[in-house]
């Protein structure tokens, strides 16, 4: 007998149902009841089951499994974004007096977490040039506790020596910490390839559509992952449910979008790289970037759906050629099912000095494509075009 409502304040029972839902269910729920004290008193011990969502709830945990799989671990963690993933990291796994090494292309806000923050916190920074390992060893100090590497530089695409790095970080005793957003677990699986920690900016590709932000960790150690999850909920780090609901939805298509993103991105670099207003294109595993030998060893064939070009006439031919390409949306971001473009001198690099800039290569006719699952012909048709209006 179903129980009648005696108030509006109370919750109605949940209808029953001997069929089940096919799909995940969302649970934004903040809180869970306990039969009594003892039950949760157990619960509190066995560390099973869920108390208060900023501890952890199903949609995270069930998200958490699906990229545990992906890379091929079991035990990782969802953080409320990419930026929080990192956070976390470096919460529990540093003190004050540790030195951290990062490479000198990490994301714009994980630069700047390094260089302006974790000083604050009495953490010693350095970063280093990732594609030559002399460079890394060069910035390494008695102290260094964690490198902070990704494998595919932003925007720049160069190709991190991630062999070397391993290798240093071994040597040394140190944490070796990989951003695994660009390459994704398809291209490469970090704890595999000896790394300590990875994670990613679920927001991006993983997810895929550009409506959810979410962040992902997993340490190889367990006391360093309880750490980690330990600074995640303590900080309050944590991820809503609904954002985990739509990216585990979005991650369910993750390898088609994968395949057909990638697919497009070698097609589209090629056409690029045939216009006469275009410089250089910059894509991973094509013979003419300047880390194609190392790129193929450690991705074989995935270049991942990430390119950039420099186009001539800087400035004034960049802003026409958004204008031209304009149902391709001009967005820092980088991961949706769509193209987009972006211009990191108007954006994640403006905060960079013009000689700044220069020394990564990063010119006002510079663009970085996260290149989408569209059909290619229509991509390079608008690509390309724009491209000629923008500079004859
Ligand atoms: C976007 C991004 C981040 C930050 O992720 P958010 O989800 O935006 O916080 C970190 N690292 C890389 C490589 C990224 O592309």
């Amino acid at each position: 007998m179903k129980k009648k409502p005696t108030s509006i304040v109370r919750r109605t029972e949940w209808p029953q149902s001997l069929s089940q839902p096919v799909v995940t269910p969302l649970q934004p729920s903040v809180v869970y009841h306990s039969p009594d004290p003892d039950t949760l008193d157990q619960q509190y011990q066995d560390g099973t089951g869920f108390t208060y969502a900023r501890e952890g709830h199903p949609n995270a945990s069930v998200l958490a499994q699906k990229i545990d799989f992906l890379e091929n671990v079991e035990g990782g963690i969802i953080t409320g974004s990419g930026m929080s993933a990192i956070g976390a990291v470096f919460l529990g796994c540093l003190k004050s007096g540790d030195h951290v090494l990062g490479g000198d292309q990490l994301y714009g806000r994980s630069l700047r977490l390094m260089t302006q923050d974790l000083p604050k916190f009495g953490i010693e920074t350095s970063l280093a040039d990732p594609t030559d390992v002399d460079a890394m060893r060069a910035a390494v100090r008695p102290n260094t506790r964690m490198i902070l590497v990704e494998v595919v530089s932003n925007p720049t695409i160069r190709v991190a020596d991630m062999e070397n790095i391993q290798k240093l970080a071994q040597e040394i005793g140190a944490l070796l910490v990989v951003d695994n957003t660009f390459t994704t677990p398809i291209g490469y699986q970090p704890i595999k390839s000896g790394a300590d920690v990875v994670l990613h900016s679920v927001t991006k590709l993983l997810a895929g559509h550009s409506d959810a932000t979410l962040g992902y960790v997993f340490a190889k150690d367990p006391e360093l992952m309880t750490a980690i999850n330990d600074a995640n909920v303590t900080w309050g780090l944590t991820p809503s449910p609904f954002d985990c609901w739509l990216a585990e939805r979005g991650l369910q298509s993750f390898k088609l979008r994968y395949q057909q993103a990638q697919s497009n991105a070698e097609k589209l670099a090629e056409a690029l790289s045939k216009e006469a207003g275009v410089k250089r294109v910059l894509y991973p595993t094509r013979a003419d970037h300047p880390d194609h030998n190392r790129a193929v060893h450690l991705l074989g064939d995935n270049g991942g759906h990430m390119l950039s070009f420099e186009l001539n006439g800087g400035r004034e031919a960049a802003n026409k050629l958004t204008r031209h390409a304009s149902n391709i949306p001009f967005a820092p971001t980088l991961g949706d099912i769509g193209t987009t473009l972006s211009h990191p001198p108007s954006s994640s690099h403006r905060g960079l000095t013009a000689e700044g800039r220069a020394s990564l290569g990063i010119t006002e006719g510079f663009f970085r494509v996260s290149v989408g699952v569209e059909d290619v012909e229509i991509l390079i048709d608008e690509l390309t075009n724009a491209v000629q209006a923008a500079t004859t």
